[in-house]
């Protein structure tokens, strides 16, 4: 399958789930997680209509980003940020950063932000699967670093992300979705000054269908979309 036919094929998948959760599928932003490919292949599928990609490594999205430029509407930045990799990530734009989960990162980013008169959205990364491997916040640590963090006034709470577990039980996977889902409802409750709850982000490949089902209002799709990511060969 070309990857006209695959984005295709993951719109209605998109579409579908969400209208069997009584959902309106336009509530649902696809973010196209373009990490490994090259730009030849981003290029391609932007000329599709992908408008949202996504990417992981800082030094990656600084090589690709640019020769992109204006021919993509929001570039995402999904994977664990460093904090020495701040400075290099800010000028790229970032719509928003999915996956925060430490309070010296998140004050180190509003420093840099204030300093530089900048704001910047960001996602609370919450580990709901309890794998050792998985970067993320516990859950119950998700409210206490929320608070610590909202009166930094350069960076904009929006939400919460996770990633399911990665297992073929679909219903371990929808646990990790639910408990994100109710982790939201618990703290938008709360009314933290300066916090929002709008946005959750959950769902891939394997699992986007039940994140819908559950609640996901992004999600970040590689595979389906583009095909086996292309890692170097290592000699
Ligand atoms: C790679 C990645 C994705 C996309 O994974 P696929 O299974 O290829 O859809 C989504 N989210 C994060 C955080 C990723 O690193």
């Amino acid at each position: 399958m070309d990857i006209a036919k695959k984005y295709e094929n993951v719109k209605q998948r998109i579409e579908k789930a969400a209208l069997r959760a009584n959902r309106n599928p336009k509530d649902i932003k696809l973010v196209t997680v373009t990490k490994t490919h090259p730009v030849e292949v981003i290029e391609k599928a932007l000329q599709l209509g992908i408008e949202y990609i996504g990417e992981n490594k800082v030094q990656e999205a600084e090589a690709k980003l640019p020769k992109l430029k204006g021919k993509y509407k929001e570039f995402h930045f999904i994977g664990h940020l460093q904090s020495n990799k701040i400075k290099n990530l800010i000028p790229l734009c970032p719509t928003l950063i999915h996956s925060l989960d430490k309070f010296s990162t998140i004050r180190k980013l509003h420093n840099y932000l204030q300093k530089n008169e900048l704001h910047q959205d960001i996602l609370i990364e919450v580990n709901t699967s309890g794998e050792e491997s998985k970067f993320g916040v516990e859950p119950s640590s998700t409210l206490p670093l929320i608070k610590a963090v909202a009166n930094f006034s350069n960076v904009h709470i929006k939400g919460l992300m996770t990633i399911g577990k990665l297992t073929d039980n679909k219903d371990e996977i929808r646990t990790c979705f639910s408990q994100l889902r109710e982790l939201q409802q618990q703290i938008a409750q709360q009314n933290i000054a300066g916090v929002k709850m709008e946005l959750l982000s959950m769902g891939m490949t394997n699992d986007f269908e039940i994140a819908i089902e559950e609640g996901a209002n992004i999600v970040r799709i590689g595979t389906a979309i583009l095909g086996p990511r292309q890692y170097k060969e290592k000699r």
